[in-house]
């Protein structure tokens, strides 16, 4: 059982992402980390992609399938040994319609299925000034905004102590043509998603929390029976 969030480069998939997780025992799966953790490391698959990843190009989508296809495998090899996730929470995939039929066909494969997708709504505005402010600590991965979500102490990570800093692809020319590319190769899947009945939208444009708690409640009824109560996070509702 899988959950897809979708929205704009900006919309807080991620943050939101790191949220839900835990509270719906769900596996974040960004595509866009495992490119960075790619790219990182130096592996083939990262020098290919780098170049493409900087000027802020989507990565084509044979190797972002793989890609997912991998990580689900590990996902149901654990879930095989009695470990916690019941399945992927998706941030940043799928973002072309090829990738959307490939999901559908390999699920359909492996017997698993698309719980609910959520489009998180954000104006164009918002976007850019989310994006221009975002940092990211490099160690721990939590996502910071410099004014709208700022660590405790300002430059240090709440999580690890680690200094969070601008993406690459956080500067002027890569996010104009990241959401470029969102209106022009992502938004039409939200038609495809709708259309099958699984796609529901909220507010992305209030405080996290109730952002979060919107989403908790647009998913509750589907994905309610491994809903978790008790995280630190704050409160959450039993959704039975
Ligand atoms: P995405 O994964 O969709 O690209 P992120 O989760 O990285 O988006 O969020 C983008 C930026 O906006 C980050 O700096 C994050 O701290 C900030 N942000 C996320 N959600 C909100 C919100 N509800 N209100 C204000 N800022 C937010
Ligand atoms: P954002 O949502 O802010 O663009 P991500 O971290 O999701 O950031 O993605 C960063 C980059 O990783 C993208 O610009 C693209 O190059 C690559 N990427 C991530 N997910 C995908 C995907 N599903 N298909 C193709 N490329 C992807
Ligand atoms: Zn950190």
């Amino acid at each position: 059982m899988h959950l897809i969030l979708m929205g704009a480069q900006g919309s807080g998939k991620g943050t939101q992402a790191a949220r839900l997780a835990p509270r719906l025992r769900l596996e974040h799966l960004s595509t866009g980390d495992l490119f960075r953790e790619a790219i990182a490391a130096k592996s083939p698959l990262g020098q290919r992609v780098q170049p493409i990843y900087d000027r802020g190009d989507l990565i084509p989508d044979d190797l972002t399938v793989a890609l997912v296809e991998e990580r689900l495998d590990r996902i149901a090899a654990d879930r095989a040994e009695g470990l916690a996730a019941r399945g992927a929470l998706f941030d940043g995939f799928p973002r072309t319609l090829a990738q959307a039929e490939a999901l559908d066909a390999l699920l359909a494969r492996r017997g698993e299925a698309i719980a609910a997708i959520v489009e998180i709504d954000v104006p164009m505005d918002q976007l850019v000034s989310r994006l221009s402010g975002r940092r990211v600590c490099p160690n721990c991965g939590t996502t910071y905004h410099v004014e709208f979500n700022p660590p405790k102490q300002a430059g240090v990570c709440d999580v690890c102590g680690g200094t969070p800093a601008q993406r690459d692809d956080d500067k002027p020319g890569p996010i104009t043509r990241r959401l470029e590319n969102y209106r022009t190769q992502t938004a039409p899947l939200l038609a495809y998603y709708r259309e099958r009945g699984l796609l529901t939208r909220v507010d992305g444009a209030q405080d996290i929390e109730l952002v979060t708690q919107a989403i908790l409640d647009a998913v509750g009824p589907r994905l309610a029976d491994g809903a978790t109560s008790g995280t630190s996070d704050g409160p959450v509702r039993d959704e039975a």
